[in-house]
Protein backbone atom coordinates (compact mmCIF):
# COMPACT_ATOMS: atom_id res chain seq x y z
CA UNK A 1 0.00 0.00 0.00
CA UNK A 2 1.90 3.29 -1.07
CA UNK A 3 1.21 6.78 0.84
CA UNK A 4 -1.15 8.03 -1.67
CA UNK A 5 -3.29 5.21 -1.49
CA UNK A 6 -3.74 5.35 2.06
CA UNK A 7 -4.65 8.87 2.36
CA UNK A 8 -7.16 10.53 1.02
CA UNK A 9 -7.31 14.33 0.90
CA UNK A 10 -10.41 15.95 2.58
CA UNK A 11 -11.75 18.39 0.25
CA UNK A 12 -10.71 22.47 0.92
CA UNK A 13 -13.46 24.86 2.61
CA UNK A 14 -13.35 28.68 1.66
CA UNK A 15 -13.01 28.92 5.47
CA UNK A 16 -10.53 26.02 6.76
CA UNK A 17 -7.52 27.94 6.65
CA UNK A 18 -6.48 31.93 7.14
CA UNK A 19 -4.19 33.55 4.53
CA UNK A 20 -0.59 33.41 5.31
CA UNK A 21 0.94 36.53 6.76
CA UNK A 22 -0.38 39.35 8.33
CA UNK A 23 -4.16 39.98 9.42
CA UNK A 24 -6.46 39.77 12.14
CA UNK A 25 -9.11 37.41 12.95
CA UNK A 26 -11.83 39.21 15.51
CA UNK A 27 -12.46 35.25 16.43
CA UNK A 28 -9.00 34.86 17.86
CA UNK A 29 -7.65 34.78 21.35
CA UNK A 30 -5.85 37.97 20.55
CA UNK A 31 -6.70 39.19 17.45
CA UNK A 32 -4.12 41.43 17.06
CA UNK A 33 -1.60 42.42 13.86
CA UNK A 34 1.39 40.86 14.05
CA UNK A 35 3.86 43.81 14.08
CA UNK A 36 7.13 44.38 12.06
CA UNK A 37 8.15 43.32 8.22
CA UNK A 38 7.13 39.52 7.00
CA UNK A 39 9.19 38.45 4.30
CA UNK A 40 6.19 37.10 1.80
CA UNK A 41 4.97 33.43 1.93
CA UNK A 42 6.63 33.37 -1.85
CA UNK A 43 10.02 33.66 -0.44
CA UNK A 44 11.78 30.86 -2.03
CA UNK A 45 14.36 31.33 0.47
CA UNK A 46 12.32 30.81 3.39
CA UNK A 47 13.93 27.43 4.32
CA UNK A 48 16.98 28.20 4.07
CA UNK A 49 17.00 31.96 6.25
CA UNK A 50 14.96 29.63 8.80
CA UNK A 51 17.88 27.29 9.22
CA UNK A 52 20.37 29.91 9.19
CA UNK A 53 18.63 32.11 11.64
CA UNK A 54 17.94 28.50 14.04
CA UNK A 55 21.66 28.08 13.88
CA UNK A 56 22.72 31.31 15.12
CA UNK A 57 20.83 31.01 18.18
CA UNK A 58 21.99 27.72 18.80
CA UNK A 59 20.72 26.41 22.28
CA UNK A 60 19.82 29.91 23.34
CA UNK A 61 16.90 29.36 21.81
CA UNK A 62 14.23 25.94 21.49
CA UNK A 63 11.59 26.01 19.66
CA UNK A 64 8.56 24.09 20.64
CA UNK A 65 6.18 22.21 17.85
CA UNK A 66 2.79 21.33 18.54
CA UNK A 67 1.17 18.12 16.82
CA UNK A 68 -1.48 20.45 15.19
CA UNK A 69 1.26 22.82 13.32
CA UNK A 70 2.11 22.91 9.77
CA UNK A 71 4.90 20.64 8.25
CA UNK A 72 6.79 23.74 7.06
CA UNK A 73 6.84 24.80 10.83
CA UNK A 74 6.86 21.36 12.65
CA UNK A 75 10.38 20.62 10.25
CA UNK A 76 11.79 23.27 12.83
CA UNK A 77 10.92 22.53 16.08
CA UNK A 78 13.38 20.62 18.73
CA UNK A 79 10.69 18.68 20.12
CA UNK A 80 6.58 18.09 19.69
CA UNK A 81 4.19 17.28 21.60
CA UNK A 82 0.78 18.34 22.91
CA UNK A 83 0.66 21.91 24.88
CA UNK A 84 1.35 20.73 28.37
CA UNK A 85 3.99 17.91 27.11
CA UNK A 86 5.65 21.37 25.40
CA UNK A 87 5.56 23.78 28.28
CA UNK A 88 7.21 21.28 30.41
CA UNK A 89 10.05 20.63 27.71
CA UNK A 90 10.39 24.33 27.83
CA UNK A 91 10.89 23.91 31.86
CA UNK A 92 13.39 21.25 30.81
CA UNK A 93 15.58 23.38 28.80
CA UNK A 94 16.69 26.00 31.12
CA UNK A 95 19.52 26.94 29.49
CA UNK A 96 17.44 28.30 26.32
CA UNK A 97 17.30 32.04 26.71
CA UNK A 98 14.24 32.40 24.00
CA UNK A 99 11.15 29.47 23.87
CA UNK A 100 9.56 29.75 20.70
CA UNK A 101 6.52 28.55 20.81
CA UNK A 102 4.58 27.27 17.58
CA UNK A 103 1.12 26.73 19.08
CA UNK A 104 -1.67 29.19 20.52
CA UNK A 105 -1.85 31.97 23.08
CA UNK A 106 -2.73 30.15 26.19
CA UNK A 107 0.17 27.17 25.19
CA UNK A 108 2.79 29.91 25.24
CA UNK A 109 1.17 31.34 28.86
CA UNK A 110 1.23 28.00 30.25
CA UNK A 111 5.17 27.60 29.03
CA UNK A 112 5.92 31.28 30.69
CA UNK A 113 4.33 30.36 34.12
CA UNK A 114 6.13 27.18 34.11
CA UNK A 115 9.76 28.35 32.92
CA UNK A 116 11.89 30.69 34.29
CA UNK A 117 12.18 34.46 34.86
CA UNK A 118 15.20 34.33 32.81
CA UNK A 119 13.77 32.30 29.93
CA UNK A 120 11.67 34.86 27.01
CA UNK A 121 8.27 33.01 25.54
CA UNK A 122 7.78 34.09 22.11
CA UNK A 123 4.72 33.35 20.00
CA UNK A 124 5.42 34.31 16.47
CA UNK A 125 2.25 35.19 15.74
CA UNK A 126 0.03 37.07 18.25
CA UNK A 127 -2.67 36.36 16.93
CA UNK A 128 -2.30 32.49 17.18
CA UNK A 129 -5.18 32.18 19.55
CA UNK A 130 -7.38 29.49 20.27
CA UNK A 131 -11.60 29.89 19.76
CA UNK A 132 -12.12 27.29 23.30
CA UNK A 133 -10.40 29.97 25.47
CA UNK A 134 -11.84 32.75 23.91
CA UNK A 135 -15.17 31.13 24.63
CA UNK A 136 -14.86 31.56 28.68
CA UNK A 137 -13.28 35.30 29.27
CA UNK A 138 -12.52 36.24 32.66
CA UNK A 139 -14.93 38.72 33.66
CA UNK A 140 -18.31 36.65 32.46
CA UNK A 141 -16.55 33.82 34.72
CA UNK A 142 -16.30 35.65 37.83
CA UNK A 143 -19.59 36.76 37.35
CA UNK A 144 -20.68 33.50 37.19
CA UNK A 145 -18.70 32.80 40.27
CA UNK A 146 -20.36 35.48 42.19
CA UNK A 147 -24.10 33.18 41.49
CA UNK A 148 -22.33 30.77 42.82
CA UNK A 149 -21.36 32.84 46.08
CA UNK A 150 -25.00 34.70 46.43
CA UNK A 151 -26.69 31.45 46.37
CA UNK A 152 -24.33 29.61 49.17
CA UNK A 153 -23.25 27.17 46.49
CA UNK A 154 -19.36 28.43 46.16
CA UNK A 155 -17.92 26.46 49.19
CA UNK A 156 -19.15 23.23 47.85
CA UNK A 157 -18.45 23.89 44.24
CA UNK A 158 -15.16 23.05 42.95
CA UNK A 159 -13.89 24.62 39.54
CA UNK A 160 -11.98 22.05 36.89
CA UNK A 161 -10.48 24.31 34.14
CA UNK A 162 -9.21 22.70 30.87
CA UNK A 163 -5.31 23.57 29.94
CA UNK A 164 -6.69 25.25 27.04
CA UNK A 165 -7.50 28.06 28.54
CA UNK A 166 -6.38 31.76 29.72
CA UNK A 167 -4.01 32.49 32.03
CA UNK A 168 -6.28 34.53 33.69
CA UNK A 169 -8.89 31.38 34.17
CA UNK A 170 -6.56 29.44 35.21
CA UNK A 171 -5.63 31.79 38.17
CA UNK A 172 -9.22 32.00 38.90
CA UNK A 173 -9.28 28.00 39.33
CA UNK A 174 -6.37 28.10 41.41
CA UNK A 175 -7.88 31.19 43.70
CA UNK A 176 -11.15 28.95 44.21
CA UNK A 177 -9.27 25.98 45.52
CA UNK A 178 -9.97 24.16 41.66
CA UNK A 179 -7.38 22.18 40.01
CA UNK A 180 -6.46 22.10 35.93
CA UNK A 181 -7.32 19.06 33.85
CA UNK A 182 -6.15 18.14 30.62
CA UNK A 183 -7.68 15.54 28.24
CA UNK A 184 -5.96 12.56 29.89
CA UNK A 185 -6.53 13.39 33.13
CA UNK A 186 -9.97 14.90 33.41
CA UNK A 187 -11.41 11.82 35.19
CA UNK A 188 -8.97 11.91 37.90
CA UNK A 189 -10.05 15.33 38.33
CA UNK A 190 -13.22 15.48 38.89
CA UNK A 191 -12.63 12.43 41.12
CA UNK A 192 -10.59 14.70 43.29
CA UNK A 193 -13.40 17.35 43.07
CA UNK A 194 -16.29 15.15 44.10
CA UNK A 195 -13.70 13.77 46.91
CA UNK A 196 -14.13 17.99 47.91
CA UNK A 197 -17.34 19.35 47.19
CA UNK A 198 -20.64 18.28 45.82
CA UNK A 199 -20.61 19.92 41.98
CA UNK A 200 -18.17 21.12 39.76
CA UNK A 201 -17.86 24.14 37.46
CA UNK A 202 -16.06 23.16 34.55
CA UNK A 203 -14.54 25.25 32.17
CA UNK A 204 -14.28 26.00 29.30
CA UNK A 205 -15.12 23.25 27.14
CA UNK A 206 -18.47 21.43 27.71
CA UNK A 207 -17.90 18.10 25.36
CA UNK A 208 -14.55 17.23 27.62
CA UNK A 209 -16.31 17.91 30.86
CA UNK A 210 -19.64 16.22 29.77
CA UNK A 211 -18.13 13.26 28.48
CA UNK A 212 -15.58 12.78 30.71
CA UNK A 213 -18.48 13.36 33.47
CA UNK A 214 -20.99 10.92 31.95
CA UNK A 215 -18.75 8.10 30.01
CA UNK A 216 -16.36 8.04 32.83
CA UNK A 217 -17.71 8.66 36.06
CA UNK A 218 -21.27 7.26 35.24
CA UNK A 219 -23.38 10.40 36.37
CA UNK A 220 -26.22 10.99 33.67
CA UNK A 221 -26.74 13.54 31.02
CA UNK A 222 -29.39 14.98 33.59
CA UNK A 223 -26.97 15.45 36.72
CA UNK A 224 -25.02 18.28 33.67
CA UNK A 225 -26.15 21.59 32.75
CA UNK A 226 -24.94 24.31 30.29
CA UNK A 227 -23.89 27.43 31.96
CA UNK A 228 -24.27 30.05 28.72
CA UNK A 229 -22.62 33.25 29.39
CA UNK A 230 -24.15 35.10 26.78
CA UNK A 231 -27.91 34.59 28.64
CA UNK A 232 -28.76 36.12 31.89
CA UNK A 233 -27.80 34.17 34.94
CA UNK A 234 -26.31 31.47 32.73
CA UNK A 235 -29.54 30.26 31.26
CA UNK A 236 -29.98 28.35 34.44
CA UNK A 237 -32.70 29.02 37.35
CA UNK A 238 -31.50 28.74 41.56
CA UNK A 239 -32.82 25.23 41.37
CA UNK A 240 -30.98 23.74 38.30
CA UNK A 241 -27.63 25.15 39.98
CA UNK A 242 -28.25 23.80 42.88
CA UNK A 243 -29.17 20.23 42.30
CA UNK A 244 -26.58 19.89 39.18
CA UNK A 245 -23.47 17.69 40.09
CA UNK A 246 -21.36 19.10 36.77
CA UNK A 247 -21.90 23.18 35.39
CA UNK A 248 -20.48 23.23 32.28
CA UNK A 249 -19.30 26.42 30.84
CA UNK A 250 -20.87 26.86 27.50
CA UNK A 251 -17.49 26.64 25.17
CA UNK A 252 -16.09 23.78 22.79
CA UNK A 253 -13.38 23.14 20.34
CA UNK A 254 -14.27 24.73 17.07
CA UNK A 255 -12.09 22.37 15.02
CA UNK A 256 -13.26 19.13 17.17
CA UNK A 257 -16.75 20.05 17.96
CA UNK A 258 -17.25 20.36 13.79
CA UNK A 259 -17.04 16.37 13.79
CA UNK A 260 -20.95 14.98 13.70
CA UNK A 261 -22.47 12.19 14.46
CA UNK A 262 -23.59 11.50 10.42
CA UNK A 263 -19.93 11.30 9.69
CA UNK A 264 -19.42 8.83 11.89
CA UNK A 265 -22.08 6.60 10.23
CA UNK A 266 -21.06 7.51 7.08
CA UNK A 267 -17.19 6.67 7.78
CA UNK A 268 -18.90 3.12 9.21
CA UNK A 269 -20.86 2.84 5.72
CA UNK A 270 -17.99 3.75 3.06
CA UNK A 271 -14.90 2.00 5.47
CA UNK A 272 -15.32 -1.56 5.76
CA UNK A 273 -14.16 -2.71 9.19
CA UNK A 274 -12.97 0.76 10.29
CA UNK A 275 -12.40 1.82 13.74
CA UNK A 276 -13.67 5.52 14.74
CA UNK A 277 -11.05 7.16 17.21
CA UNK A 278 -11.50 10.46 18.31
CA UNK A 279 -10.86 13.29 20.93
CA UNK A 280 -12.73 13.92 23.92
CA UNK A 281 -13.73 17.25 22.55
CA UNK A 282 -15.82 15.68 20.29
CA UNK A 283 -19.63 16.37 20.96
CA UNK A 284 -21.37 13.53 23.25
CA UNK A 285 -23.00 11.54 20.43
CA UNK A 286 -19.87 11.18 18.11
CA UNK A 287 -17.75 9.84 21.48
CA UNK A 288 -20.30 8.02 22.02
CA UNK A 289 -20.61 6.23 18.71
CA UNK A 290 -16.25 6.04 18.16
CA UNK A 291 -14.88 2.89 19.29
CA UNK A 292 -11.93 4.89 21.20
CA UNK A 293 -11.79 8.20 22.47
CA UNK A 294 -8.33 9.75 23.96
CA UNK A 295 -6.02 12.36 23.89
CA UNK A 296 -3.67 13.31 21.45
CA UNK A 297 -0.97 11.30 22.43
CA UNK A 298 -3.54 8.58 22.89
CA UNK A 299 -4.10 8.90 19.46
CA UNK A 300 -0.79 8.85 18.14
CA UNK A 301 -0.11 5.39 20.45
CA UNK A 302 -3.36 4.19 19.18
CA UNK A 303 -2.08 4.26 15.59
CA UNK A 304 1.39 3.14 16.37
CA UNK A 305 0.22 -0.12 18.31
CA UNK A 306 -2.57 -0.85 15.66
CA UNK A 307 -2.24 -3.51 13.37
CA UNK A 308 -0.69 -3.73 9.87
CA UNK A 309 -3.82 -3.52 7.42
CA UNK A 310 -6.31 -1.96 10.07
CA UNK A 311 -8.44 1.01 9.05
CA UNK A 312 -9.06 3.94 11.10
CA UNK A 313 -11.32 6.83 10.94
CA UNK A 314 -9.53 9.71 12.77
CA UNK A 315 -11.83 12.67 14.49
CA UNK A 316 -9.20 15.45 15.46
CA UNK A 317 -6.84 18.41 13.69
CA UNK A 318 -5.99 17.48 9.85
CA UNK A 319 -1.96 18.21 10.29
CA UNK A 320 -1.86 15.54 12.90
CA UNK A 321 -3.93 12.65 10.77
CA UNK A 322 -2.36 13.69 7.39
CA UNK A 323 1.01 13.17 9.36
CA UNK A 324 -0.29 9.94 11.13
CA UNK A 325 -1.44 8.57 7.49
CA UNK A 326 2.27 9.31 6.15
CA UNK A 327 3.93 7.76 8.78
CA UNK A 328 2.09 4.23 8.91
CA UNK A 329 1.33 3.80 5.11
CA UNK A 330 0.96 -0.21 5.95
CA UNK A 331 -2.25 1.38 7.63
CA UNK A 332 -5.48 3.00 6.35
CA UNK A 333 -6.26 5.98 7.85
CA UNK A 334 -8.74 8.58 7.28
CA UNK A 335 -9.66 12.04 8.55
CA UNK A 336 -13.33 11.47 9.82
CA UNK A 337 -14.93 14.42 8.21
CA UNK A 338 -14.77 14.64 4.59
CA UNK A 339 -13.95 18.40 4.35
CA UNK A 340 -10.73 20.03 5.52
CA UNK A 341 -11.21 20.91 9.39
CA UNK A 342 -7.65 22.54 10.48
CA UNK A 343 -7.10 24.38 13.48
CA UNK A 344 -7.19 27.68 11.20
CA UNK A 345 -5.63 29.86 14.49
CA UNK A 346 -2.60 27.61 15.27
CA UNK A 347 -1.88 27.55 11.21
CA UNK A 348 -1.85 31.45 11.48
CA UNK A 349 2.35 30.31 12.58
CA UNK A 350 3.66 29.62 9.25
CA UNK A 351 6.81 29.80 7.92
CA UNK A 352 6.95 33.76 7.36
CA UNK A 353 6.16 34.67 11.09
CA UNK A 354 8.87 31.24 11.80
CA UNK A 355 11.92 33.27 9.99
CA UNK A 356 10.92 36.47 11.21
CA UNK A 357 10.85 35.39 14.73
CA UNK A 358 13.75 34.08 14.30
CA UNK A 359 15.76 36.19 12.47
CA UNK A 360 14.49 39.07 14.93
CA UNK A 361 15.83 36.81 18.10
CA UNK A 362 19.65 35.82 16.04
CA UNK A 363 19.53 39.57 15.48
CA UNK A 364 18.59 41.04 19.24
CA UNK A 365 15.71 42.16 19.42
CA UNK A 366 12.76 40.10 21.07
CA UNK A 367 9.66 40.43 19.39
CA UNK A 368 6.08 38.91 20.56
CA UNK A 369 6.76 38.09 24.06
CA UNK A 370 4.71 36.51 26.16
CA UNK A 371 4.51 37.36 29.40
CA UNK A 372 1.53 36.48 32.40
CA UNK A 373 1.62 39.13 35.33
CA UNK A 374 3.36 37.67 38.39
CA UNK A 375 -0.21 37.47 40.65
CA UNK A 376 -1.63 35.40 37.67
CA UNK A 377 1.04 33.24 37.21
CA UNK A 378 1.31 32.46 40.77
CA UNK A 379 -2.31 31.12 41.10
CA UNK A 380 -2.18 29.75 37.74
CA UNK A 381 0.54 27.59 39.03
CA UNK A 382 -0.97 27.27 42.15
CA UNK A 383 -4.11 25.11 40.35
CA UNK A 384 -1.22 23.76 37.75
CA UNK A 385 0.53 21.80 40.83
CA UNK A 386 -2.53 20.82 42.19
CA UNK A 387 -3.07 18.46 38.47
CA UNK A 388 0.50 17.68 39.06
CA UNK A 389 -0.51 16.10 42.51
CA UNK A 390 -3.04 14.15 41.33
CA UNK A 391 -2.96 10.12 41.66
CA UNK A 392 -1.38 8.77 38.45
CA UNK A 393 -1.05 11.98 36.73
CA UNK A 394 2.57 12.85 37.66
CA UNK A 395 5.36 14.12 34.72
CA UNK A 396 3.46 13.45 31.61
CA UNK A 397 0.02 13.74 30.64
CA UNK A 398 -1.48 14.45 27.89
CA UNK A 399 -3.75 17.85 27.45
CA UNK A 400 -4.90 19.25 23.87
S1 LIG B 1 -7.62 22.69 18.16
FE1 LIG B 1 -9.34 23.64 19.29
S2 LIG B 1 -8.70 23.72 21.43
FE2 LIG B 1 -6.83 23.31 20.17
S3 LIG B 1 -5.97 25.36 19.79
FE3 LIG B 1 -7.31 24.90 18.04
S4 LIG B 1 -9.33 25.81 18.62
FE4 LIG B 1 -8.09 25.67 20.51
Amino acid sequence: MTDTAAWTEPAPTPLALLLLGQGSDADTERGVECPGALPPASDPDLVARARAAREALGSRAYVLGHHYQRDEVIQFADVTGDSFKLAQQAAAHPQAEFIVFCGVHFMAESADILTSDAQQVVLPDLAAGCSMADMAEIGQVEDAWDRFVALGLADSTIPITYMNSTAAIKAFTGRNHGTICTSSNARQSLEWAFARGERVFFLPDQHLGRNTAVLELGLSLADCVLYDPHKPGGGLTDAQLREARVVLWRGHCSVHGRFTPEVVDEARARIPGVRILVHPECQHEVVRRADLVGSTEFIIRAIEAAEPGSAWAIGTELNLVRRLALAHPDKQISFLDRSVCYCSTMNRIDLPHLVWALESLAAGTVVNRIVVDTDTAHWARVALDRMLALPGVGATPSPD
